[in-house]
């Protein structure tokens, strides 16, 4: 999984009240491409200390993935401080594979700030199922939120799966 990085130059930001939000989604036929909006307060998780230890808390196999990011810290450093986006990435991925999705899918979240305005991402995903990238990134999205501002209960990671599980199903059957 790699992240293209390129200059930032001063555009005006959208006013929105949630961190993440997935404006739009494309379905091709290798991969879930979705256009992830970040609030500028929160376009990387290293602004929220402990994110990488709530991430592993919820999700362990998170400690498994491997990110081609040319980040030298491994994936937890990674998860501590990578772009918002990026780890929700990730987050979709282990949501995929808790609900049987191969853990080789690849993913790439890649951003153009000076073409596409500040916070806004590309999340690419492989995927076995659509479907479940789908729910996946949706369910990302929340959780994503929650390891970056955690308010109340922490989500139901069980729940989760066994929504993608019978989405799954659903689209196998
Ligand atoms: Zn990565």
């Amino acid at each position: 999984m790699e992240a293209v990085r390129t200059p930032a130059t001063a555009q005006p930001t959208r006013a929105r009240t949630r961190l993440l939000r997935i404006e739009s989604v494309t379905v091709t036929p290798h991969a879930v491409i979705a256009r992830v909006l970040s609030a500028p307060d929160a376009l990387r998780t290293s602004v929220s200390p402990g994110f990488a230890e709530r991430a592993l808390a919820l999700l362990p196999g998170l400690k498994r993935h491997r990110c081609d990011n040319g980040s030298a810290h491994g994936i937890v450093g990674e998860l501590d401080d990578t772009e918002t986006p990026h780890a929700l990435e990730h987050v979709a991925f282990e949501l995929m594979a808790l609900s049987g999705s191969p853990r080789n899918l690849k993913g790439r979240t890649a951003w153009d700030f000076a073409r596409d305005g500040r916070g806004a991402f590309e999340v690419a995903l492989e995927y076995d199922v659509d479907l479940v990238a789908l729910g996946a990134l949706k369910a990302g999205v929340v959780i994503v939120e929650w390891l970056v501002a955690p308010a109340g209960q922490a989500p139901d990671i069980e729940a989760v799966v066994e929504g993608l599980c019978a989405t799954r199903s659903a689209a196998l059957g």
